[in-house]
């Protein structure tokens, strides 16, 4: 049975989804090849691995199971490459390299150029091109290049039906281990009126074609931020309402005020401590309530944009029938193995955990090979994993926070070299933000860091290898960087660490010294 027929479980708004894809594929070049052509296997037995979903986790596992040469049975309902591909990281990515280009052509004057006459934004075009690199990224993922790897491809609804067995759409397919890596869903705030007055969701909005000349985003996460900073460079009257004090609540709180500064430089209108709480559809328009310490205020929007969270997509998968506990906002209950409360099924990525980021998705799914494949004991908690806020500037984190380390009673000292002592940034004219580094007290152990820069996810890499491979900051004191460069920063941070502790020692041998 062709897959168009046996995605018929799905919503309309997911045929109709398909459907665009498929006349994007004629336009742009193939898309994926699978959900337009594609025949699902004859399922062979049992297989060893079988994994729902086919996002950056599934894509992972899939690929290292088969390249063991285990019989591998891979289930997607929608599309190849998950919400990283086709409505996360990669369009995201992609659409906020282009608003940096604009912002940079009206700031041309700066680096002394002269700037065109209006920066005209060709939003059309902006969005052609990002589909132009989904699909391409996309091509690496393709239905006929997992068939090739060996991988049995199934196109399709998953559901439980027993402890090792899995409906696709009226097909059973038998398992002697499985991975849920169905991914997560954009959380719908409860506000009367929006979903009569229609809104947007980070699934729905890089489908849009043409500017809407005003948008509200509704939360100021990292994609509420993103985006807020990216549609306010396209020309959007852009608005930004939180409910807390300050953006991005998991980051420091510097780190974060620097986030917001820079969105305030980029026009967007922010409103902290603020809720939405009624929308009503007038002439067209979105006529928005908002609440900010009591008081009541209005305003006129072309377009909303939920941005208040994620939620795992544990719906529909009949947890109950494989015996696999979950609970609707933490998702599919696993213990530090990645094991389910069923000893045959394991799960990754942002179905069962709480940082949902592909790099952790993908990690996570490696450690589940290992561990039901090849009986390893490895553990998620042993991960060092980073992550990075994509406004401008980038704010990244890896290991502890300072709040963290506190609460476990570390002694910690930071170490922070500000972006405008940095050369590279300097002539780069990327001079806000810094480098932040936090240690042991005592010691030269990198517990975390925190770095808010243009490049600031490049930069924090170089920690994280650092902390994996146990290298301390005076190890990195001697580390020769590429000069100049922004991720000189690190050695700056590691010779101000080491200047401090020299003079310390020195200071107590002279001490000493005079002593005799
Ligand atoms: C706007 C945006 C920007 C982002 N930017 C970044 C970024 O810059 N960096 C970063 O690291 N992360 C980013 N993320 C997060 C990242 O996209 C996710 O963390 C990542 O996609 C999670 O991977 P996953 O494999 O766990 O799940 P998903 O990518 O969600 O994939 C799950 C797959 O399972 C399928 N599925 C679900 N249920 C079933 C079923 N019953 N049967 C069959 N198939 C099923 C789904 O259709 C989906 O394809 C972003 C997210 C968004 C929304």
């Amino acid at each position: 049975m062709a897959a168009a027929l046996m995605v018929s479980d799905v919503s309309i708004a997911t045929s109709l989804r398909l459907g665009a894809v498929a006349e994007l594929a004629k336009a742009e070049g193939p898309y994926d090849e699978g959900p337009i052509s594609w025949r699902n296997p004859k399922p062979p037995g049992v297989y060893h691995l079988l994994i729902i979903g086919a996002g950056p986790g599934g894509l992972v596992a899939a690929r290292a199971a088969a390249a063991l040469g285990a019989r591998v049975a891979l289930i997607e309902r929608h599309q190849l490459g998950g919400g990283c591909l086709n409505y996360g990281c990669i369009p995201s990515k992609t659409i906020i390299r282009t608003s940096r280009l604009y912002a940079e052509m009206r700031n041309a004057q700066y680096f002394g150029a002269t700037p065109p006459a209006a920066v005209l934004v060709d939003f059309a075009a902006v969005m052609a091109r990002m589909r132009r690199i989904r699909s391409r990224i996309g091509r690496a993922d393709s239905a006929a290049r997992l068939a090739a790897e060996g991988i049995a491809l199934y196109f399709g609804n998953a559901r439980f039906v027993g402890t090792d067995t899995v409906d696709v759409d009226g097909v059973c397919l038998r398992f002697r281990k499985a991975m849920i890596a169905a991914g997560s869903r954009p959380l719908l705030p409860a506000v009367p009126g929006l979903v009569q007055s229609g809104y947007l969701t980070s699934e729905t909005v890089f489908d849009l074609t043409a500017l809407p000349p005003s948008l509200l985003v509704m939360g100021g996460g990292p994609l509420g931020c993103e985006l807020a900073q990216t549609f306010a460079r396209f020309g959007s009257r852009t608005l930004i309402a939180h409910s807390e004090p300050l953006f991005l609540p998991q980051e420091e709180r510097d780190a974060a005020q620097m986030v917001s500064d820079a969105l305030a430089r980029d026009g967007v209108e922010i409103h902290l401590n603020t809720s939405v709480v009624n929308v009503r559809l007038e002439a067209g328009r979105k006529v928005v309530e908002l609440v900010s310490d009591g008081s009541v205020a209005t305003t006129i929007v072309d377009e909303i944009l939920t941005g208040v969270g994620r939620v795992p997509a544990v719906q529909g998968l009949n947890l109950e029938a494989a015996g696999v506990d979950y609970d609707d906002e933490g998702g599919v209950h696993v213990d530090d193995f990645l094991r389910t409360s069923n000893p045959r099924i394991f799960a990754a990525g942002d179905v069962c955990l709480e940082h949902k980021y592909t790099n952790t998705a993908q990690a996570s799914a490696r450690i589940v090979v290992r561990n039901a494949l090849l009986f390893g004991r490895k553990r998620m908690s042993a991960l060092t994993i980073p992550w990075c806020t994509y406004t401008d500037p980038e704010i990244a984190h890896v290991g502890l926070y300072v709040r963290q380390a506190r609460e476990r009673n570390i002694p910690v000292r930071t170490i922070t070299i500000p972006m405008h002592e940095v050369d590279r940034a300097i002539t780069d004219g990327e001079e806000r933000g810094f480098v932040k580094i936090h240690v042991r007290d005592g010691t030269d152990r990198i517990l975390g860091a925190t770095i808010v820069a243009r490049h600031a996810g490049d930069t924090i890499n170089a920690i994280s290898l650092a902390m994996v491979a146990g290298i301390g900051l005076r190890t990195l004191a001697n580390v020769i960087h590429a000069y100049p460069t922004q991720g000189g920063a690190i050695r700056q941070a590691a010779d101000a660490f080491m200047s401090t502790r020299r003079s310390r020692i020195l200071s107590w041998l002279v001490r000493k010294w005079l002593q005799r």
